[in-house]
């Protein structure tokens, strides 16, 4: 439940104007007035998730000898959902408002504005008339073939409500394909779709977000350690792509409010500016995932340990983050506006995405100092050229320099390269090949040699 008591609207307003203005993020089908719960990422926006899956897949599965990766489908077979307790179970409360005929996520209505009375939450005004609470499932349900008939089990299938679920089903495959031994995980990037009741805090909580989660398999006598070594081992990502600490807040979630199977579940939390909310949970789901599918496949999903001779079925830690909230909050703690003065004084608020360098939509603006001058031009054409095979470069020769810095600032560049009259020699031998190296943060300039900067950059960028 979010932490409503520090809660900053106006700041979530500026960003969500941004975030449309330059190309971050778009409603689906605004056009023909948009599908409520369902995103679009444009041109910065899908550099940005690129950027943190990239980073992710490589902490989590290329720079580590104990995780594989696999990308499953998204259509999920029923038997699946059914033995996994989706199909009898993945639901939250509703509750409908006979006045204003609303439907609501019943544990999460405090907060949520009454349509009829946005001063109130819902249930507050005296004018509201809640019904009961009762179940609603949260998956998107399908027919799977032409010829599939309504009444046949078989045809029915349903969009992933969670990547977990073809990791477990494929999990035997893995073992035997793949030659991990425990403890082991496998990883998975992709969209999970749920149809929320009441999508809310812009991409916060929608109908179709992608996830990028673990399932570590492992002996059960380790499964409450590996719990917390993966709690550090997340926040720790969270560290390398900006987002510090002291804004991550760590739920040890109480018996009672865990899911029954599971023995621990932290929750990480950062502090939105919509108030203090889930990025990912880290949870120890004991053998039930496995347990459930043995029993509803009928074959035996246990591990055999060649050294012990013990056979036994895996205990699972899963930390499972998304994707599009950690996007979000990345916007959000990169967000700022700089008050500066000028020469003669006057105040000029400088807007700036302060992203860390690897989580950057673009990591370079390349800025001829004069348009019209042909050679200022051919060189920053073929610094482009250098550098683009290595990392988002934009290209911008239009208006003063000190515009163009400003249209990279808002977007989250960290890094200038200027063009001029000293890269053409004209401020002595010692400058010729140089260009002015700009850094975004601190707005300090510096001169670099166009044969160190690949180099430099790809140190800071990576
Ligand atoms: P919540 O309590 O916020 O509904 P959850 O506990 O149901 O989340 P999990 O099932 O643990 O979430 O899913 C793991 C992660 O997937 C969450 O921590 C979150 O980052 C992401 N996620 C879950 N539901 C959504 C959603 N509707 N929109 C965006 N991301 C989501």
């Amino acid at each position: 439940m979010a932490d409503k008591s520090n809660t900053d609207p106006q700041r979530m307003e500026k960003i969500v104007s941004l975030c449309k203005r330059r190309g971050f993020i778009y409603q689906a089908g605004e056009l023909y007035g948009g599908l409520n719960g369902c995103w679009d990422y444009g041109p910065l926006g899908a550099e940005l998730k690129r950027n943190l899956k990239d980073y992710w897949w490589r902490r989590t599965v290329q720079e580590r000898d104990d995780v594989v990766g696999m990308d499953g489908a998204i259509l999920t077979m029923q038997q699946v959902l059914v033995a996994s307790g989706h199909v009898g179970g993945f639901s939250d409360p509703m509750v409908d408002c006979k006045t204003c005929k609303g439907r609501f996520r019943a544990d999460n209505i405090a907060g949520l504005a009454c349509p009829e009375k946005p001063s109130c939450s819902v249930g507050e005004s005296p004018k509201c008339e809640l019904t009961e609470a009762r179940e609603f499932n949260l998956m998107f349900k399908t027919k799977v073939g032409a010829s599939a008939d309504e009444s046949d089990p078989n045809a029915t299938a349903y969009l992933r409500p969670e990547t977990a679920q073809s990791i477990f089903v494929q999990y035997k495959n893995v073992l035997d394909s793949s030659r991990v031994k425990l403890p082991f995980g496998i990883a998975q990037v992709g969209k999970s779709f749920r149809n929320e009741i009441n999508p809310r805090n812009y991409t916060f909580r929608s109908r179709e977000f992608e996830q990028m989660e673990i399932e570590y398999f492992c002996h059960p006598k380790d499964g409450m350690r590996l719990t917390d070594e993966w709690l550090e081992t997340r926040l720790k990502f969270y560290e390398e792509i900006g987002i510090p600490r002291t804004k991550l807040h760590i739920l040890d979630v109480p018996d009672g409010e865990r899911a029954f199977y599971s023995k621990k579940t932290y929750d990480i939390e950062y502090e939105f500016p919509f108030g203090i909310q889930e990025l990912e949970g880290v949870a120890y789901r004991t053998d039930y995932d496995l347990g459930v599918h043995q029993k509803g496949s009928g074959r035996p999903l246990e591990y055999f340990d060649e050294e012990t001779k013990e056979k036994f079925l895996p205990h699972v830690v899963e930390p499972s983050a998304g994707c599009d909230r950690t996007v979000l909050a990345l916007i959000c703690e990169a967000y700022d506006e700089e008050v500066l003065k000028d020469e003669k004084g006057k105040e000029d608020v400088r807007t700036v995405l302060r992203f860390t360098p690897r989580m950057a939509p673009i990591k370079v603006g390349i800025f001829p100092l004069l348009k019209k001058n042909e050679e200022q031009v051919r060189i920053a054409r073929e610094i482009q050229k250098k550098l683009q095979p290595w990392m988002t470069v934009f290209y911008d020769d239009s208006g003063a320099v000190g515009r163009r810095y400003r249209r990279q600032d808002e977007v989250g560049t960290p890094y200038g390269v200027t063009i001029d009259f000293e890269t053409l020699g004209e401020g002595g031998d010692e400058l010729k090949n140089t260009v002015t190296l700009r850094h975004r943060d601190s707005m300090e300039q510096e001169r670099i040699a166009i044969d160190a900067l690949l180099p430099w950059l790809l140190e800071r960028v990576r």
